[in-house]
């Protein structure tokens, strides 16, 4: 501080009054700290408390880099920071005084250059003279136009309460280059870049945090969003959390929000309200099955999120649809017992005509009538046989093994007209109809699977025809593959059912007049394998209830047959 003396002379005046101006100096040089330090509280005050969003960084990186460059009165700034996956250090947008295509190439490694030597010593650097600095690479001098500059570490630093540094770790660097006015950059100018550095890395490192966390909340968001199970997390409260849209559908909600809501309130099924009850009373994961009002079936499990303190804090819900799988089951167990009567049905009669046959040992049925009964018993047993070659070409489909394919060549006129003889056999009332050319191509396939998808097609055209009618096969040469058509004038099928009665034990159902037509189920799914086998494909071409239907069989003239590992 200045004292009072008395002036004693020119001399001791001059002496005072260079000691005044030292004080005076040193004044300047607080005053202008005082300043800077005034506009860093100032440039820090204005930065927004939590950001959350990339753009937000951005926003805000942006606003301070202009700061630091009023600040420390620079062209440039630029903040690089480590990323782990990639080894190195990249501008972090925006900076300052560079473009695009200068900031997207400026990537350095640590240990080299000066940013990376300053990353990896965690020490300031000032330099003055870049062209001749055999520490700064010269390929960044010459693409950024670099005449001198300041690198200061990022540090982030961790405090304990009584705000000692407990902890320290660098996340980047900080560079401002080319000082404004043809000066050089100094110590004072390294210092207040060194305090900006330190909140910068504050407001980085907490931004990525929270854009990390939001980032990553939002594709839990989204991959619940897009699940295909009903999801509803509920609090031991009983508020839900969170809620799916599958859920919604699941509990027909409409999609809304309804976090916050308690649980009781939006669903009212006992079961389902029972089960989350007993998995925090019992603090056991549980699990059961659902039928709803619309008669769909859920399997709904319960899992437990155990909180710090060992209890129950949230109990997830899980919806899966079943409803399919049950409807299978039930179909099987319906496939079952039509099978064992189809079986029984040819046995019995086979059973009885052999018996009658047996007993006559008189010989009261004359030649006609015994010849009757053999041709019944015939009949009979190729029933039975169809059946079971069906029942087994099933199974080798459901074990995903490949069919056994014959491939030799095929006349198809001939193979539908003997089909559509022995079809014949068992109905009068159809008019059954080869409309297929005799010079229709031969083609290469398994002669006995094709006359089974004919004779399945032309059987189902006579079952579902109850008022009889003609039923015709028709053949198109299509070049590389041929097409037969099968029409009927039957029962039709209603649109709902069209596709799905190619799935396995799918029947046309709640239709009276299929009441009393015996079915499996099986009949269609086995001809589309059949003719997917062969490269082919089997498919419902036309149909309209009560008029008829029109299905189509298309097959390669060359069967492409797909090899499977396990023949
Ligand atoms: P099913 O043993 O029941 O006949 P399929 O798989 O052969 O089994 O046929 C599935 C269902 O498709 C049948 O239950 C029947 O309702 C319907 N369907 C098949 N062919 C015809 C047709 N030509 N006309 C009307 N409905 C048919």
């Amino acid at each position: 501080m200045v004292e009072d003396v008395a002036p004693e002379g020119p001399e001791a005046l001059r002496k005072e009054l260079e000691r005044y101006r030292l004080v005076v100096t040193d004044l300047h040089g607080k005053i202008r700290e005082l300043e800077s330090e005034l506009q860093i509280t100032t440039a820090m005050a204005e930065m927004p408390g939590v950001i959350v969003t990339r753009p937000e960084l951005q926003q805000t990186m942006s606003r301070l880099i202009s700061k630091i460059a009023m600040i420390v009165q620079c062209e440039k700034v630029m903040i690089f920071l480590y990323h782990g996956e990639s080894g190195e250090l990249a501008l972090l947008p925006p900076s300052l005084g560079l473009t695009e295509e200068q900031a997207a190439n400026a990537v350095v490694k640590p240990g080299e250059g000066i940013i990376g030597e300053v990353y990896e010593s965690s020490e300031s650097v000032i330099y003055n003279d870049a062209l001749n600095d055999a520490r700064v690479l010269p390929e960044i001098v010459s693409a950024l136009r670099i005449r001198n500059g300041i690198a200061v570490p990022l540090v982030i630093k961790q405090r304990n309460e009584e705000e000692r540094i407990v902890q320290e770790r660098t996340i980047g660097v900080a560079q401002v280059c080319n000082k404004r006015y043809e000066q050089e950059f100094d110590q004072d100018d390294l210092r207040l870049l060194e305090m900006l550095a330190e909140q910068a890395a504050a407001v980085i490192s907490n931004a990525q945090l929270y854009i990390t966390l939001t980032e990553e909340k939002e594709r839990l968001e989204d991959a619940l969003e897009s699940m295909r199970s009903g999801v509803i997390v509920v609090s031991s409260e009983g508020d839900i959390r969170l809620m799916n849209r599958a859920a919604c559908e699941v509990l027909q909600l409409p999609a809304d929000g309804y976090e916050g809501k308690q649980f009781t309130e939006v669903v009212s099924d006992d079961q389902i309200l029972n089960l989350l009850q007993e998995t925090i009373s019992e603090f056991r994961e549980q699990s059961t099955e659902v039928e709803l009002d619309n008669e769909e079936v859920h399997r709904v499990e319960t899992s437990m999120v155990v909180g710090e303190n060992g209890t129950v804090s949230d109990v997830v819900l899980i919806f899966t649809d079943i409803t399919d799988i049950r409807h299978v089951e039930r179909m099987k167990t319906t496939f079952v017992s039509t099978v064992s009567h189809e079986l029984r049905t040819p046995l019995t009669s086979i059973k009885g005509f052999i018996s009658t046959l047996l007993d006559d040992v008189e010989g009261l049925y004359d030649e006609r009538t015994r010849r009757e009964f053999y041709e019944i018993i015939d009949q009979e047993c190729d029933r039975l046989t169809r059946l079971i070659s069906d029942l087994l070409n099933i199974s080798r489909i459901e074990s995903g093994r490949a069919l056994e394919m014959t491939i030799e060549p095929v006349n198809l006129p001939e193979v539908v007209q003997r089909v559509l003889t022995a079809q014949q056999e068992y109905t009068s009332r159809h008019n059954l109809v080869n409309a297929v050319p005799t010079d229709f191509p031969t083609i290469e396939a398994d002669k006995d699977k094709v006359a089974q998808i004919l004779d399945n097609l032309v059987g189902n055209a006579i079952k579902y025809s109850p008022d009889g009618g003609d039923i015709v096969v028709s053949g198109t040469d299509e070049g590389d593959s041929i097409r037969i058509d099968i029409t009927d004038h039957g029962l039709g099928i209603p649109a709902r059912h069209r596709e799905k009665i190619f799935d396995r034990f799918q029947m046309v159902e709640g239709d009276s007049k299929r009441k009393g037509i015996k079915g499996t189920g099986i009949g269609l799914y086995l001809v589309r394998h059949l003719a997917r086998a062969h490269g082919g494909e089997v498919s419902l071409s036309w149909s309209e209830v009560d008029e008829g239907s029109t299905f189509t069989v298309v097959l390669p003239k060359v069967p492409q047959i797909e090899q499977s590992a396990e023949q």
